[in-house]
């Protein structure tokens, strides 16, 4: 039995987390993606699903527990300062802050990859997209950093390996910047395949030197566009995601590599997102019945992000 919907995981707390004035993660990200999808007629074509909390047992499958309250703890720090009349942020580092919200946000972007990844695999649905807030690729086993407080992706992965007992997850990040946080919880597990592409001399500043076997680390000078990026996919991802044969493909799907957007340097248009979903989609359906979770992560132009979206939708999607 083949199913062909397409879910959409969201929730109206991943948009009450904040950074203050004028940072580019913010919550106007996921308005404009609504905007579009509802504009275009796309959203009509998913399966729309509310993100329950991921419970705090999933999210140790890939953090640290101390990572864990360490969080909770700034959430009620948070909460005292505004009592008192202070800020209404906790700084973790220069651009990547807590605000009231920012701990039941998280719960629910995890959350949401948990149970899209139930979906998919109980078969209720071909492939899902997760429009949320925080993004993860960047967080850490210890460390959230980067705008990413809990790995969305990597909690997925080893959720659908030690709770669905699964035994080959694959892993693709388009995101600019490097999935640092993501290699340093899965580098090393063999059960897990990532492949990635992102800009070098860029934040995080690492990933020229892959951290284990199942990394396929694809670094690219600024200024790289899409026929270049099609080919370097073509020749270093596709046969390593074949010969992997995956149970489930997760997408950090981060749309910062377009052209328009301030954050990277690199000449992607959504005709380049589409090309890429639609190679990820072909071996997705060649190996494991079209199972794809895409979990947002970066996209800093409003604009080009909800319209890179609404490509990549129309791919899984098949419209
Ligand atoms: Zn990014």
């Amino acid at each position: 039995m083949t199913v062909n919907k397409t879910g959409y995981y969201t929730h109206a707390d991943c948009r009450k987390h904040e950074m203050g004035e004028g940072h580019p993660e913010c919550p106007a990200r996921l308005d404009a993606i609504e905007d579009r999808l509802l504009a275009s007629g796309v959203g009509d074509a998913l399966e729309r699903r509310e993100a329950p909390r991921a419970a705090l047992g999933d999210l140790q499958l890939a953090h640290d527990r101390l990572h864990i309250a360490a969080l909770r703890g700034m959430e009620l720090e948070v909460a005292e300062q505004v009592q008192a009349g202070g800020s209404p942020y906790a700084h973790l580092d220069a651009d990547t802050a807590m605000n009231l919200h920012t701990w039941e946000a998280a719960q629910r972007a995890a959350g949401a990859a948990i149970a899209a990844t139930d979906a998919v695999l109980a078969g209720e649905l071909e492939n899902a997209f997760c429009a949320i807030r925080p993004p993860g690729h960047h967080a850490c086993k210890a460390q959230a950093m980067g705008f990413c407080f809990i790995n969305n992706v990597a909690v997925a992965a080893r959720y659908a390996l030690e709770r669905h007992g699964l035994s080959r997850v694959a892993v693709v990040d388009f995101d600019v910047h490097h999935g640092n946080g993501t290699e340093d919880v899965l580098a090393g597990d063999d059960r897990v395949l990532m492949v990635s592409i992102f800009q070098t001399g860029l934040y995080p500043f690492n990933g020229e030197a892959p951290r284990g076997d199942n990394m396929v680390n694809v670094p690219v000078p600024a200024y790289t566009r899409g026929p270049q990026v099609r080919e370097l996919i073509e020749a270093q991802w596709l046969p390593r995601l074949e010969a992997f044969r995956p149970q489930l493909i997760l997408i950090s799907a981060g749309f910062d590599a377009h052209r328009e957007d301030e954050l990277g340097q690199l000449g992607l248009v959504e005709q380049d997102y589409a090309w890429i979903t639609g190679r990820i989609r072909d071996i997705a359906r060649r190996h494991c019945e079209g199972r794809i979770v895409s979990c947002l992560e970066g996209g800093y132009n409003t604009s080009a992000l909800a319209r890179s979206v609404e490509a990549h939708l129309r791919v899984l999607a098949d419209l």
